[in-house]
């Protein structure tokens, strides 16, 4: 392979990528350019090969480039990538979407997990006639105006700089846990749909009891107001039913991505039939269906043949929960090894896990900033300082992983 030197990569990047790179997440330096990916390891184009926990961004459960995935989307690429049609993959893939996930009666596939939320949003408008959301403060559920608004430090709901503050106010934002504040927030019979990443903000970064998501639940089914669970991170990566079957909570609505799509770019809403019903647009000669007013959803990616057939591979092989299973073992293993490893240099911190991906958050304000430079400084890439564990993560990656934290966690206290 030729070996590239990665600031070239970065001088050009710089002149013709916003903001020199892609993606929120990746704008770090000094920066990393991945030539090629296999299983749990990433090679750079400097010739470095690293051991992944990224995974594509939670993606990866199979990890990099799984032969069934590889195969299937070879197959499908020579057939054919988009067919301005109906076909037989999106069939499948919806079949074992609502075979997975008990909520779950009919999908609509979108492009990404923030479309599905755009259109988990529209859904919930549409059906109950009510213009307001509801999300929990930091929760992330894709770059979209309506979702992009936090409380600031005075408790205000604050929209991101480029949302109007119009579109802002359409959004109300209450802490997690905060049952009471729910009640009110919902009291007026405003609110269409209550949006939440079930596992609390950042896959479970910020835990969130499991009781809170039950409760409210409930809050949401007095006030008529739709729950919408996010599991773009964690459907068919924390169980083949989703955070929602550990939890016990039946969403209205659910929103997917990543896993679902095999690797590849899409996701889907899924829900009750009554509710999915809305997108069914009459055919010509049909009468209009009856009740509230009907979606037109058009996107010319939604369910396109390669990313059906990377995900119906990726579904096939989770679908009986062993893959998960291998995975959070893993992932229980790291856990164990990331505290043994702060303990032996002796830095103040804290570790914990969903399922398989592990978090990991040193006390130090400063230490926690660098702690994902100095690991991949030293061969190991993670999302922020969060893990992604993969069914392809074994012996071999758990030792590199041992070592790199120990010389990152000791260069860091120096
Ligand atoms: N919801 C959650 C919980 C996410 O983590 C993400 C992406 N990281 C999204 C939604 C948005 O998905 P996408 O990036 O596919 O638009």
């Amino acid at each position: 392979m030729a070996v590239t030197p990665a600031s070239d990569l970065d001088a050009r990047a710089a002149r013709v990528l916003a903001g020199g790179t892609t993606h929120a997440v990746r704008s770090y330096q000094p920066s990393i350019h991945v030539a090629r990916a296999q299983g749990a390891r990433k090679w750079l184009v400097d010739g470095r090969e690293v051991v992944d926990y990224t995974m594509g961004h939670g993606a990866l459960l199979l990890g990099h480039a799984h032969p069934a995935v590889v195969e299937a989307v070879q197959q499908q690429v020579a057939g054919g990538t988009h067919y301005g049609a109906a076909h037989p993959l999106e069939v499948e893939w919806a079949e074992l979407i609502c075979g997975m996930v008990d909520s779950v009666e009919q999908v609509r596939f979108t492009a990404s997990g923030t479309e599905a939320g755009m259109l988990a949003a529209r859904i919930a408008r549409c059906a109950t006639g009510r213009d307001l959301l509801l999300k929990l403060d930091d929760h992330f559920h894709g770059w979209y105006d309506a979702v992009t608004v936090n409380l600031d430090q005075n408790g205000e709901a604050v929209p991101a700089p480029g949302v109007p503050a119009a579109v802002g106010a359409l959004t109300r934002v209450v802490g997690a846990g905060d049952v009471e504040g729910l009640r009110a927030a919902l009291a007026d019979g405003r609110v269409a749909a209550m949006f939440m990443e079930a596992s609390g903000a950042h896959y479970g970064g910020v835990p969130m009891d499991h009781e809170y998501v039950r409760e409210a639940a409930r809050v949401c089914r007095e006030a008529g107001t739709l729950l919408v669970v996010d599991e773009v991170v964690t459907g068919f990566r924390v169980a083949p039913g989703g955070i929602q079957s550990l939890i016990g909570v039946r969403p209205d609505l659910t929103t997917f991505g990543k896993v679902m799509a095999g690797g590849l770019p899409g996701g889907a809403v899924g829900g009750r039939h009554e509710l999915m019903e809305l997108l069914r647009l009459s055919r010509p000669g049909e009468p209009a269906p009856d009740g509230p007013p009907h979606i037109m959803h058009p996107g010319t990616f939604n369910a396109n043949p390669l990313t059906a057939a990377a995900g119906i591979a990726t579904l096939r092989l989770v679908r009986d929960g062993s893959a998960q299973r291998t995975a959070d073992a893993y992932a229980e293993r790291l856990e164990a090894q990331v505290r043994s490893a702060l303990q032996a240099a002796g830095t103040a911190g804290r570790v914990w896990r969903l399922s398989s991906i592990v978090h990991c958050a040193l006390d130090d304000a400063t230490q926690q900033q660098a702690l994902s430079g100095a690991l991949r400084a030293q061969g190991v890439d993670l999302l922020r300082t969060s893990a992604f564990c993969s069914v392809v993560h074994g012996d071999t990656e758990l030792e590199l992983t041992r070592v790199a934290f120990d010389r990152a966690l000791q260069g860091l206290r120096r």
